[in-house]
């Protein structure tokens, strides 16, 4: 039987990576949307590759290019904000969340409200409104699949046990660029340094998250919401191989680990399957040749992310999309030369500290228009703080 897929944030790195598993076996699947943000040749050519009933662009001004470029291929083309939401309420049995930032957060919703199962690698939805994800799964029946190495990786091995008897969740890190540079020169580092990546090759966003640790501090808030363990269980060890996604330790000492190289298809095949496991096409670990791992513990000096983030747990509420949307302004001036790179995360904590004080904004009752206006207000001081430098 033929599978309706949709797959949002088609033209990314996660997308690309989904793109590759099903193009090896199109029959079967149907695709019913592809959506990307302006990549307009990427878009076109997979809709067509794949025969894809609509595809997407959130970028309402390259309508006419996306038309054009679709022309005569009998897929349907369409742009903005609404027509992305429209295409995620058609009918799928399996939708790939893997729109970059809080962007994602509405589709991927949309998508486990119609009842589809939702792979998720947009971790910000998690962050910004967890149990929002959670009910909707409950209510419509589909189910929520991590994709986030470290989060299918905590799935993976909690099969079978009972929450009750965690002791523990230890997800690790590769530390990304700067793990081994001199705390004094991380302020002059540029864009271009941090979006290199020691072994995982991804978006230049989460590339940069990975340097600055604020992509394990979404990750860190992401396993307490997805996993619904208490904040003190989880833990971050640096794993500079990044061979060990995450480790599970139980009430009897025992620790499992999930092992495999750093490769997105593994995570991104295991939900498209789940809960059978097919053969993936990522490569087989030789443990001799691997030889040793190594970890440490996270500095908290070179990596503020991470108090950070163990701050917004615990004050829960709306602070999670307060803090996400501040980074990613933060990380937009960083981007643009407008701040340095520790820079961000003093954004991110002023930003936090001006908004845990109003009255009403954390603690408001957790809908899509909350959410939105904790974004909205954080974007706003946070432009308001990077415009001083
Ligand atoms: P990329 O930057 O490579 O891709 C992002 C995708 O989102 C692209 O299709 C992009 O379109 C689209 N997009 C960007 N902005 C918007 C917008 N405002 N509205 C709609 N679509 C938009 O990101 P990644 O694939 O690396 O990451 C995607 C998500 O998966 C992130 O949440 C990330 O944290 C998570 N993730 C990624 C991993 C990885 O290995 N890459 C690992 C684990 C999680 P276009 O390019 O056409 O402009």
């Amino acid at each position: 039987m033929t599978r309706r897929i949709s797959i949002f944030g088609a033209t990314g790195s996660i997308g690309q990576n989904t793109i590759d598993l099903i193009a090896r076996d199109p029959d079967a699947y149907q695709v019913v949307a592809l959506t990307g943000g302006a990549n307009v040749a990427q878009l076109a050519a997979d809709a067509r590759r794949l025969n894809a009933d609509i595809a997407v662009l959130a970028d309402e001004t390259r309508l006419e290019d996306l038309r054009a470029a679709l022309a005569g291929s009998g897929v349907e083309a369409a742009a903005g904000r609404a027509a992305l939401i429209e295409a995620a309420t058609r009918p799928a049995d399996w939708v790939m969340s893997a729109i970059v930032g809080a962007a994602g957060l509405e589709p991927g919703l949309r998508a486990l409200q119609q009842g589809a199962d939702l792979a998720l690698a947009n971790k910000e939805s998690m962050v910004c409104a967890g149990p929002l994800m959670l009910q909707a799964a409950r209510a419509h029946g589909g189910r929520l699949l991590p994709v986030d190495s470290e989060h299918s990786a905590v799935f993976q091995a909690l099969i079978g046990e009972d929450l009750s008897e965690v002791e523990r969740i230890i997800i690790t890190a590769s530390g990304g660029a700067f793990r081994d540079w001199p705390l004094e020169d991380l302020a002059k580092a540029t864009p271009q340094q941090a979006a290199t990546h020691p072994n995982w090759d991804m978006g230049q966003r989460i590339t940069i998250d990975s340097a600055s640790m604020f992509n394990k501090a979404l990750e860190l808030i992401e396993t307490k919401e997805f996993f619904g363990v208490d904040a003190s269980k989880i833990e971050v060890v640096v794993h500079p191989e990044s061979m060990i996604h995450a480790l599970v330790g139980f009430n009897d000492g025992a620790l499992m680990a999930h092992v495999g190289p750093p490769d997105m298809r593994h995570a991104i095949g295991y939900a498209l399957h789940y809960p059978q496991r097919r053969t993936l096409p990522v490569e087989r670990l030789d443990l001799v040749r691997l030889g040793a791992l190594t970890f440490r513990a996270p500095c908290d000096q070179r990596w503020p992310a991470l108090r950070l983030a163990r701050e917004v747990m615990d004050q829960g509420g709306l602070s999670g999309a307060v803090f996400n949307a501040a980074k990613e302004s933060a990380l937009d001036a960083f981007i643009a030369g407008q701040i340095g790179f520790t820079r961000m995360s003093e954004v991110v904590e002023e930003v936090l500290n001006r908004l845990s004080s109003q009255p009403g904004l954390i603690d408001a009752e957790l809908t899509l228009d909350t959410v939105a206006n904790a974004d909205h207000l954080a974007r706003q001081e946070a432009r308001q703080i990077c415009a001083n430098g």
